[in-house]
Formats: structure tokens, C-alpha cells, sequence
């Protein structure tokens, strides 16, 4: 048995794994079946994140006389998009392959079962096979899209996130099924590009894990741009007709029946588990992911899992995260990992990102809290940017701890982490605000909306006494 870790999974929980282990000295191999950065690098955040740039491009366009130039004419360059997608994902992934050279980590491309515990059986490019033996073993397969059983959606030309990224026209009309951060980030990708999106939720809300002030703001943010939204709305059935898709649902006024020439399924993910051998090897899965306990490991011993796999937050920097912390663990270290701060983006226009408790958990759970909201239009960075849209909402408790802060506005993404260190350390209002924040910046909103929990905020009118 050479190797002290083997890697099943090449995604940021994966490739994150290989490397720290690899820098505590460990002899690590790690099996790709397709492309070095899995679903994040080549499938989800970055192809997403590529286009939203387009899209924000597009947007800004479409309002800048409100900054005293005009354009009169541009056009959109479809190839040229994809081209710039395709080399961010090259560059990125030729990254990682020089990173795990520089670490002495192997990679070996092909498909991995387990053959039995300490041995992983590889399906190599050539169809030729291999045995790998590891003493310790992570599972870092990720997760695929979870296809909803509605009568019709196997149908041909209908899309997933996988398809939809390498579009080659626009589509006049397209509807989405599902409100969550998938579907409501391509909704304004392509409300941005042209489409006339329609986006239908089963739920009540559209981003149903994101705090209800922020959603049902971003709600009538979308529906002034163009983008119709049905909440509360069960797609039931896809047919094709006269050439196009046309989606049946049930919603809270009725039958809908809506027709575009693109359907997007973005109604879900979920672990990938099957076609590995867990059961016959003993390791307990099921739909929902392998079970792990708090140290990442599985029913048996020297086997871990991370990632998408195991089905709980299923984000990039939660699977890396993970991949450093078990890595660490395996190699003696004993890392924790803070499950209650793990900051959530949503890239649409304006941005989301929150962190911690929502106002809603909050009442749930008995907490007796202070919110304190802070608007970007009182914001002067955020009014020279031409982006005064959103808010800071923070919530503390009695002992004036930040419990969540939840940011909708310009840059939200990469505000939230001020946020993420006080909920993570506990800070206290006090602590943030004693701290000089720059001027004028977008992270001033944050300063007020802390001063505000305690009616101490400058550029708000004070509430009558
Ligand atoms: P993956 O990235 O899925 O990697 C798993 C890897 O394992 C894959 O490369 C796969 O080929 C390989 N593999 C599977 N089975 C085998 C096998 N038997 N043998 C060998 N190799 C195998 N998250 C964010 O945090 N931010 C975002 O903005 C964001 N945007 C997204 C947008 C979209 C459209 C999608 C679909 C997802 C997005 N995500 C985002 C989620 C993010 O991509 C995942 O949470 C993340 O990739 C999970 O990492 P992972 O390493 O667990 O799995």
C-alpha cells in the first residue's frame, strides 16, 4: 500500500485535499475523471461567473447616458463569449495541473470505483485498467443535476446549467424551472443578454434560503427588469408544441401555461453516489449523500468524504474548506471547521451574500435580536458607482453579538466577509465600530447599519422618539 491518501474527485474539494496534504509531507494521488476544478471551474462558478460579467457589461450599456455618454450602437458577439468563458476555464484548470506538479501530487485521469477498501479500481482514457491502493481514502465525486420527475423533461432540447453555458444563439424566450441561486443567476444573465425569462418556484419566495427582506426586494428588482416570476408555482408538465416548449403549472391563481423556445431544469442537485461501489464495500449513502461524522469519515475507518458528495451546503469554498480540514485530520492535525459561518453569494444585479442567522431563524429559535438596515442609496461610493440599489441588514442579540449580516447591493460578494469574521468571532457592535472604515467605500453601509443597532447610524434620520 504506497499511497498515504487517495483522491476520488479532481473539484475544489478534491484538488484543495491533494494539496494540503501534500504540504504535511503525504504521498498523495488524486483521480479525475474528467477535468481538473470539477463542476466549480469547468460547469458552475466560473463559466457562471464569465457570463455574468457579460451581463453586467450588458446592463451598464443599457444605462450609460445616466452617466453622460452615449453609445450608439453595439452588438453581442456570441462566439467571441464563449471563447473568453472557455480560456478563463483553460487557464484556471492549467492552473491546478501546474499546482499539482509543483506538489508532487499524481494525477491520474480516469474513472475510480472502489474495488475494495483500501483499493480504488481506474477505467483509464485508453479503456485500460489499474488498481490503486491508498491507506486513507476521500471521496470528493461531487454532485449532478437532479432532474425533476415532470412529465416531459427528458424531452429533447430541453437544459440543464451543463447545456445552457455553451449557447450558441439566445434565446428569444426562456423559462426556468426552479427560483433557486442557479436559476435566478442564469434568469439575469440572460434578461441581461435579451431573453424574456420566465422564472417558475414551487416555493413562496424565489432564493427561499436567503432572508426574506433581501428576496422579496431582488423579487421586484427581477420583475422591473423584465423578468416574470411565479412563486408558489408547481411546473407539472412539458410539451413540445408547434415547435416550441410549452410548460404547464399550477399556480396560486390558477392553471399557467407558458411558452418559450428554451427550457432551463434548475431545480436542483443532488450527491453523486452511484456507480462507485459503496455498497458493495460497505459504505453507508443515500440520496441525500455518504454519511460522514463530524471528522469527515464514513462508516469505515480510513475513508472520508467532502464536498457535494455528502449533501449538505453545497458550495466550491465549503468543499475546499472541507478538503483542507480533513487533509489536516488524516495528516494529525486537528482542524475544526465552523459549519454556522459559511458566507453564501448570489450573483445577480444587485449581488446577494449573507452570513449567519436570518431575522427568521432568529425568531425561530427564540432569540430575542436587534436589526439594523442600512440603505446603499445613502452611500456615496455606491451613488458614484450609479449603483444606489439595496441594503445592510445586521442582526445582533441582547449582548449585542452579530448574529447575520445580510447585504444586498453593489459588491455584495465581497463585503460579506467583514461580516463573516464578526459573526465568526463573536464580534460585538462595539468592536466594529471602533474600527475606522475608509471613505467613500461601499464597506462604510456596513459601519452605519452597525452603528443603527443602537440609533447611532450619521447618514440615517433618526427614528422619532
Ligand atoms: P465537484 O466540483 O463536482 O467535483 C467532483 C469531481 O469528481 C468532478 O471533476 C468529477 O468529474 C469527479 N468525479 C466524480 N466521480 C468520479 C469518479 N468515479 N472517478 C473520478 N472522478 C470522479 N458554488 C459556489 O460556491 N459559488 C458559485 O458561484 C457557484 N456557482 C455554481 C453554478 C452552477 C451552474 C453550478 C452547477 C454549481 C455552482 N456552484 C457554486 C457549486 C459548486 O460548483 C460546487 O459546490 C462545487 O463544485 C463542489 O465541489 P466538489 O469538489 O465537492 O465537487
Amino acid at each position: 500500500m504506497d499511497r498515504d491518501i487517495v483522491i476520488l474527485g479532481g473539484g475544489p474539494g478534491g484538488y484543495y485535499a491533494a494539496i494540503r496534504a501534500a504540504q504535511l509531507g503525504a504521498k498523495v494521488t488524486l483521480i479525475e475523471k474528467e477535468n481538473l476544478g470539477g463542476t466549480c471551474l469547468n460547469l458552475g462558478c466560473i463559466p457562471t461567473k464569465a457570463l455574468y460579467r457579460n451581463a453586467q457589461i450588458l446592463n451598464t450599456l443599457k444605462n450609460i447616458d445616466q452617466y453622460g455618454i452615449y453609445v450608439n450602437d453595439y452588438s453581442i458577439d456570441i462566439p467571441k463569449i464563449q471563447e473568453r468563458k472557455e480560456n478563463i476555464i483553460k487557464q484556471l484548470v492549467e492552473g491546478i495541473s501546474k499546482l499539482m506538479e509543483a506538489n508532487k501530487v499524481e494525477v491520474i485521469y480516469g474513472k475510480g470505483i472502489f474495488k475494495d477498501q483500501n483499493t480504488v479500481s481506474v477505467t483509464l482514457k485508453d479503456e485500460s485498467q489499474i488498481d490503486i491502493k491508498g491507506k486513507n481514502i476521500i471521496i470528493a465525486t461531487g454532485s449532478k443535476v437532479l432532474v425533476p420527475p415532470i412529465p416531459g423533461a427528458d424531452l429533447e432540447g430541453i437544459l440543464t446549467s451543463k447545456e445552457i453555458l455553451n449557447f450558441k444563439d439566445i434565446p428569444q424566450r426562456l423559462i426556468i424551472i426552479g427560483g433557486g441561486v442557479i436559476g435566478i443567476e442564469f434568469a439575469t444573465i440572460f434578461n441581461a443578454l435579451g431573453s424574456k425569462v420566465t422564472v417558475i418556484e414551487l416555493y413562496n419566495h424565489i432564493l427561499d434560503k436567503v432572508e426574506l427582506d433581501l428576496s422579496k426586494r431582488l423579487t421586484v428588482s427581477l420583475k422591473k427588469k423584465g423578468i416574470q416570476i411565479y412563486t408558489g408555482t408547481a411546473a407539472n408538465k412539458i410539451q413540445k408544441e408547434n415547435n416550441n416548449f410549452v410548460v404547464y403549472a399550477q399556480g396560486k391563481k390558477g392553471e399557467l401555461k407558458v411558452e418559450a423556445d428554451c427550457v432551463l431544469l434548475a431545480s436542483g442537485r443532488a450527491p453523486q453516489v452511484e456507480g462507485i461501489n459503496l455498497e458493495e464495500i460497505g459504505i453507508e449513502f443515500d440520496q441525500k449523500g455518504i454519511k460522514i461524522d463530524e471528522n469527515f469519515k464514513t462508516n469505515i475507518d480510513h475513508i472520508y468524504a467532502i464536498g457535494d458528495s455528502i449533501g449538505k451546503k453545497m458550495l466550491a469554498h465549503v468543499a475546499s474548506h472541507e478538503g483542507i480540514i480533513v487533509s489536516e485530520k488524516i495528516m494529525g492535525i486537528q482542524s475544526t471547521i465552523n459549519q454556522e459561518v459559511i458566507p453564501d453569494c448570489v450573483f445577480t444585479f444587485p449581488e446577494i451574500a449573507s452570513v449567519g442567522m436570518t431575522e427568521q431563524e432568529a425568531k425561530n429559535k427564540g432569540i430575542s435580536y436587534h436589526t439594523s438596515k442600512f440603505l446603499f442609496g445613502a452611500n456615496g461610493k455606491a451613488l458614484t458607482l450609479g449603483e444606489p440599489e439595496g441594503m445592510v441588514k445586521v442582526i445582533s442579540n441582547e449582548k449585542d453579538e452579530i448574529l447575520g449580516v445580510h447585504i444586498m447591493g453593489p459588491h455584495a460578494s465581497d463585503l460579506i466577509h467583514e461580516g463573516a469574521l464578526a459573526v465568526g468571532k463573536k464580534m460585538k457592535a462595539d468592536d466594529i465600530s471602533n474600527i475606522i472604515h475608509a471613505h467613500p467605500t461601499l464597506s462604510e453601509s456596513f459601519a452605519e447599519a452597525i452603528l443603527g443597532l443602537k440609533g447611532e447610524a450619521i447618514h440615517m434620520v433618526p427614528s422619532k422618539r
